[in-house]
């Protein structure tokens, strides 16, 4: 402690850290991890959200006539994004503390008109969604997740690959025998986004007439078992997604490995900060949100503009009268941690990350004053008094934190939801753990950084 230190240096979180507060962080830890395992779409990762809010005495907006002080809600977009509020001590005008991640991920969707056969297998069209690196998809058990919306309305949810006696599927890869043309092309063409189809059956129907059998066999399958026609595959949200679950790993079981830490570490971090807290000074705001991976276009991405219809519902409710102005004065006087991921340190791939500027594993919560790429373009970058601010939070409350940058300068880069809540004229930051090998099939994080993400997130909330 006494030694000199010259500039900022973040420390190691396990260094310090006591038997009692190392049971806390591998037990919140185990929770994270089963619930990541168990949640593994934006549906999904919503619904198990609504139940908890639920279970701990939050009522859905419609079910309140007003707000007051201590009134714990949520509010649902289309069941893919939401948004949860503790109702604060200070009047509603002076504004919103707000944590605000995104619960997709990077995945294959599949086609809307996703079956056909050949080769005698019956085979699924994908189409990647957000930033994917396709190499990484063949070869490994995948699961099919997802709803199917039949004519009358009605829906099927469909969750295969999961458990023990399910069935898995996969993408193929060609043997290295006959693969030499292909490992002579870059990285990013040895797999094409045409290439990730995926293997779903090969038993053929034993019907001499019939052309396609393998296909025929399979459209039977899955009319008989789940009552889904081909032309059922139209209004259906499907998505293959790894079959892994969420381990520890290392032998001191220090980092966990699992599919979606990006960004469901933060929405997962902040549900349970909120579902913590009871008398907040401001009111308190989790956003979790949808489409943050393909730019947070459409209804249920930031950019749309559920939240603002949520915070005049919020206005008009808490008033018992709603004015433009008032609104106005929530978001302006609001203040945003947009909590999403940033990169780890990778010592295999130092090249690409800056020295002195970046994060890792274990150093706890990273606070990025602003990402994006080519001179800070599309950054909203936070100001120092905000970033004041939040040091000044955190370092009062005991949270571990550091600074980064996503990596090198011009190296790449990146965006968050940050941008867009910015633009409601609020302070905002992004601010979340470090994940290893990011938007690939299975991410890593450190548990101390998960769990001083979430002490980062309760303190803010709460204050
Ligand atoms: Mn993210
Ligand atoms: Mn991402």
């Amino acid at each position: 402690m006494s030694k000199e230190r010259k500039g900022y240096e973040a420390k190691n979180a396990w260094l310090e850290m006591g038997e009692d507060e190392r049971e806390e962080v591998f037990a919140f830890n185990r929770g994270y991890a089963d619930f990541l395992t168990e949640n593994k779409t934006e549906r999904e990762f919503a619904g198990a959200s609504i139940e908890k809010l639920r279970k701990a005495g939050f009522k859905n907006i419609d079910e309140y006539k007003e707000l007051k002080t201590g009134d714990k809600v949520y509010m649902v977009n289309r069941s893919r994004a939401l948004m949860a509020a503790v109702i604060g001590q200070k009047d509603l005008q002076e504004g919103l503390k707000i944590v605000g991640s995104h619960i997709d991920s990077p995945r294959l969707d599949l086609k809307p008109n996703p079956l056909y056969e050949d080769g005698e297998l019956a085979m699924f069209k994908t189409h990647y969604y957000g930033g994917v690196k396709k190499y990484q998809w063949v070869t490994m058990p995948l699961a099919l997740h997802g709803v199917v919306v039949k004519e009358d309305g009605s829906e099927i949810e469909l969750k295969i690959g999961e458990k023990e006696d399910d069935p898995i599927f996969f993408i193929s890869d060609v043997l290295p025998h006959l693969g030499k043309k292909q490992m002579e092309k870059k990285m990013s063409e040895g797999i094409t986004g045409e290439k990730l189809n995926v293997v779903i059956g090969s038993i053929p129907v034993n019907d001499e007439d019939t052309k396609e059998k393998v296909k025929t066999a399979l459209l039977d399958y899955l009319e008989k078992e789940y009552d889904i026609t081909g032309e059922d595959f139209v209004s259906a949200d499907l998505q293959i997604v790894p079959a892994f679950k969420t381990r520890d790993a290392g032998f001191d079981r220090g980092l966990l490995a699992g599919y979606g830490h990006d960004d469901r570490v933060c929405s997962y971090t902040a549900l349970e900060a909120v579902l913590d807290i009871n008398d907040p000074k401001y009111t308190a705001v989790v956003l979790l949100m949808d489409r943050e991976e393909v730019g947070s276009m459409g209804s249920t991405g930031m950019q749309s503009h559920f939240f603002e219809d949520q915070v005049a519902e919020m206005v008009n409710l808490y008033y018992d009268n709603y004015s433009e102005l008032l609104l106005r004065r929530v978001l302006q006087n609001s203040k945003v941690l947009s909590a999403d991921v940033n990169a780890a340190y990778d010592p295999d791939f130092a090249e690409v990350y800056a020295e002195h500027n970046s994060a890792y594993l274990g150093k706890g919560v990273v606070i990025s004053k602003y990402t994006g790429s080519r001179g800070k373009s599309g950054a909203s970058e936070a100001g120092a008094e905000f970033m004041g601010e939040v040091r000044s939070l955190f370092n009062g409350a005991g949270v571990y934190w550091q600074i980064a940058e996503l990596g090198k300068v011009d190296e790449g880069g990146g965006g968050t939801i940050a941008q867009f809540l910015a633009n409601y004229n609020m302070d905002v930051v992004d601010c979340g753990p470090a994940v290893m090998s990011m938007h690939s099939p299975y991410e890593v994080v450190s548990k101390a950084d998960v769990y001083h993400t979430y002490l980062g997130y309760s303190v803010f909330l709460e204050k």
